[in-house]
């Protein structure tokens, strides 16, 4: 197709207008149309199996650069539109960011989709179409707020397809609706489908604020991604729309397996089902139930459902395994408490220990455990990097790995560089096509030749020049978009944007922050000017997490208002992070704050986004930068802290008795701590912000700190102070860049997924 003429014909059937004469507006709608357009006239790939990859959250971000460089037209449309005064990211400010995920799973998700359409395999994503996201993050008074993230246009991505099935809610049958979003491969020709299901008649918004009745039931299905759980409503809603969400993907799976011609009994051999951690667990006694219903003895399906179907554990949190009151499922889908029941009697007579039973507790009170069912009614148990595997297999899901040991297997995230590199640096892409050559956008292993320049000054320079300017334009959007507050670019950029959790320890980032302050403040200035970046969302009902924003907007006011210590130090906190910031900080950044408690982070994406990009990861020995660690070598990381044995060792200790193990009063006593801590309740501090809530978060890191950030804060500041020294030397510092991006190749997604591909799913 000749995208210029297609172009021109549609704002003209559209608008009456000529390209040049469009505003960004209309442009967009017009490149929309185009997008979607050469999209759906793609072929579905084909193969002996297809994947329906389930998850509840699929982060997918905007989409029109990401279609339009999957199409292979993404050059063409941008020097058409320079050709008019107009550019791609103007245009694409129109568009809105769906909310669809929250954090890094539902981000994984997305980069997967991404990759199993550019390796042209056939699978398609299922989920929820959320209709206000997760939430849409306000700082207000030094807190959090949470409004609504309506994000579905009449004219946007998501298309109608017609179709619908019934989910047999306790209460009643509920009309689930298909609405598809058509995932374009890059280089491959074919598109898959990323399928939402929504109700006939979703609620409007809550007028302020996420608060609503949670038992407005169908209408509130589809408003929120996870509903605030803090009470039984909201976690009865969480059961509704993961069975609402199973229930019509199951349906789905055995409509398109008739399609194909096949046999109920050869589902395994034509469908494998990816379970994105628990939240779409019940697909597997959903699938039993339509297979037996559709004449099935029970053996044969669920046969044929272990052979299908396939987990992936993200987490071993605790508090994030599910497990949901018996009485919840049989008030929600009652259908499937017998087939509930006759599963866990079968796994109950195959293995007698207690600990790996599904239904645990006595009659009346039981406890449904997902992860448990995936195991063992799944074919694979997968962790997502090499650290977090081990640590499955020998601790958290011990007595499983005992029973199946042939079930587990690792399989390091990735992310598509395409988005996360191509598209949100499109400099730096071009210097690599210039280094390496243009097969690094098709085999990232290509940018392993970038080494070959590592003493070249030239593209040291290059390096240099590009981050700079990278600065620059996060700084200008940044004014722009974030009330004018106006960031240093010749600062050093370090950066910790992710979701906010306690593991992830952005309390540990505020220390040193507070440290820094004292020092500045004593006179002894650091190593040169920093500006702290951090973004992230709390979730609604997690209070510790609420406190530690509150912390931070604390200290950025501190700051802000101090001039004998804003030149060196700034804080600054993005509202709402999402992808569209992700984007436009990552490329930016100088230093990749990666510094979770060993153990904790199953893996981490964010640390691979930032590592392609050229920062530098100040991190621990945690998730997959264990494994950045081994590939950019010693000099090129700065890792510190406890390791991830020793950390599951002190819990042993604490879980035996709680006067062993850690003890944060022994941490907080050492004199180079208990001024940061204490600097909480600093009258400095206390009259800018909610005195209660910084003394309820002194009292937690006092007394239990339970990620252990005074265990490693002192160690982290000599490393993080380390790191903002060596900048300092610039042809070192980028000899440091290139090999970050050199050895960023292995975790494309492209590479995840040909892995999953090999070992898990056999599609062709
Ligand atoms: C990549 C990404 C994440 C995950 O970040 P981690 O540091 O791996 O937790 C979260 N949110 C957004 C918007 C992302 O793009």
């Amino acid at each position: 197709m000749d995208v210029k003429n297609r172009l021109q014909e549609i704002t003209r059937a559209k608008y009456g207008l000529e390209l040049s004469q469009c505003g960004d507006s209309q442009l967009y709608h017009a490149l929309l149309q185009l997008t979607q357009e050469l999209s759906t006239a793609r072929p579905a790939p084909k193969g002996e199996r297809k994947l329906y990859y389930f998850s509840a959250e699929f982060l997918i971000g905007k989409l029109l650069s990401n279609n339009l460089l999957a199409l292979g037209v993404y050059n063409e449309v941008n020097s058409l539109l320079a050709q008019c005064g107009k550019s791609l990211s103007a245009i694409e400010d129109v568009e809105p960011e769906p909310s669809l995920g929250n954090g890094g799973l539902g981000r994984l998700a997305a980069c997967f989709l991404d990759s199993i359409a550019a390796l042209g395999l056939p699978g398609d994503g299922v989920g929820l179409n959320y209709h206000y996201g997760l939430f849409k993050q306000e700082f207000a008074h030094r807190r959090q707020y949470e409004q609504p993230n309506p994000w579905i246009e009449d004219e946007g991505w998501l298309i109608p397809t017609g179709e619908a099935f019934e989910v047999p809610f306790g209460f009643g049958p509920v009309k689930a609706r298909l609405f598809d979003i058509a995932v374009p491969g890059a280089n491959s020709g074919v598109a898959n489908r990323l399928h939402l299901f929504d109700v006939e008649q979703p609620a409007p918004a809550p007028a302020d604020g996420i608060d609503f009745d949670k038992t407005d039931l169908p209408a509130r299905l589809t408003s929120f991604l996870y509903p605030d759980d803090s009470d039984e409503s909201g976690r009865l809603l969480r059961v509704y729309q993961q069975y609402f969400m199973v229930s019509a993907g199951a349906q789905l799976i055995l409509k398109e397996l008739e399609e194909r011609g096949f046999a109920l009994d050869t589902i395994s051999e034509h469908v494998a089902v990816q379970i994105n951690d628990t939240h779409p667990s019940m697909v597997i006694p959903e699938l039993v139930r339509l297979l037996t219903q559709r004449g099935l003895s029970m053996d044969a399906a669920v046969e044929q459902v272990s052979k299908t179907c396939a987990y992936t554990n993200h987490t071993i949190l605790a508090e994030a395994l599910e497990k949901w009151p018996l009485t919840f499922i049989e008030k929600v889908a009652p259908q499937l408490v017998p087939i509930l029941k006759e599963l866990d009697a079968r796994a109950k007579a195959a293995h007698s220990d207690p600990r790996v039973a599904i239904l645990q507790g006595e009659a009346g009170k039981e406890i449904v455990h997902m992860a448990h069912l995936d195991i063992h009614y799944g074919y694979s148990v997968n962790g997502v990097a090499a650290l977090h595997t081990e640590i499955l297999k020998n601790s958290e899901l011990r007595h499983f790995y005992d029973i199946y040991p042939a079930k587990f297997n690792n399989k390091t995230n990735g992310v598509t560089l395409r988005r996360w590199l191509e598209v949100c640096n499109p400099r730096l892409a071009a210097l690599l096509d210039e280094c390496v050559g243009p097969e690094w956008r098709t085999d990232p292993t290509r940018l392993n030749k970038l080494m070959d320049f590592y003493n070249d000054s030239a593209v040291l320079d290059k390096l240099l020049d590009i981050k700079a300017d990278n600065k620059h334009r996060a700084s200008d959007l940044f004014a722009r978009d974030q009330y004018g507050i106006r960031l240093d670019p010749d600062a050093v950029f370090d950066i910790q944007v992710k979701r906010l959790h306690e593991y992830k320890r952005q309390q540990m980032n505020a220390l040193y922050v507070i440290q820094k302050y004292l020092e500045i403040k004593a006179g002894k200035l650091p190593a040169r000017p920093v500006t702290v970046i951090f973004g992230a969302k709390a979730a609604p009902a997690y209070v510790m997490a609420k406190h530690i924003i509150h912390l931070i907007l604390c200290l950025r006011r501190l700051i802000e208002n101090d001039p004998q210590v804003r030149p060196w130090l700034h804080v600054a906190m993005v509202e709402n992070y999402n992808v569209t910031w992700a984007e436009r900080l990552i490329p930016a950044c100088d230093i990749s704050e990666q510094i979770s408690l060993a153990s904790k982070e199953a893996s981490g994406t964010g640390n691979m986004k930032f590592m392609a990009n050229g920062a530098v990861t100040l991190g621990t020995l945690d998730g997959a930068n264990v494994e950045i660690a081994e590939l950019v070598g010693p000099d090129n990381i700065y890792t510190f802290g406890a390791a991830s044995n020793y950390v599951i060792e002190l819990y042993d200790q604490k879980a035996k008795d709680s006067k062993k193990g850690y003890q944060s009063k022994v941490y907080y006593e050492r004199p180079a701590v208990k001024p940061l801590v204490d600097f909480l309740l600093d009258p400095a501090l206390t009259a800018l912000g909610d005195e209660a809530a910084l003394k309820a978060l002194w009292t937690d890191l006092t007394t239990k700190d339970w990620f252990m950030a005074l265990l490693d804060v002192e160690a982290y500041s000599a490393a993080r102070d380390r790191a903002i020294a060596d900048y300092g030397d610039r042809a070192a510092w980028a000899r440091k860049m290139l090999v970050n991006t050199a050895r960023s190749g292995y975790f494309s997604s492209d590479r995840t997924i040909a892995q999953y591909n090999e070992d898990i799913w056999h599609l062709s």
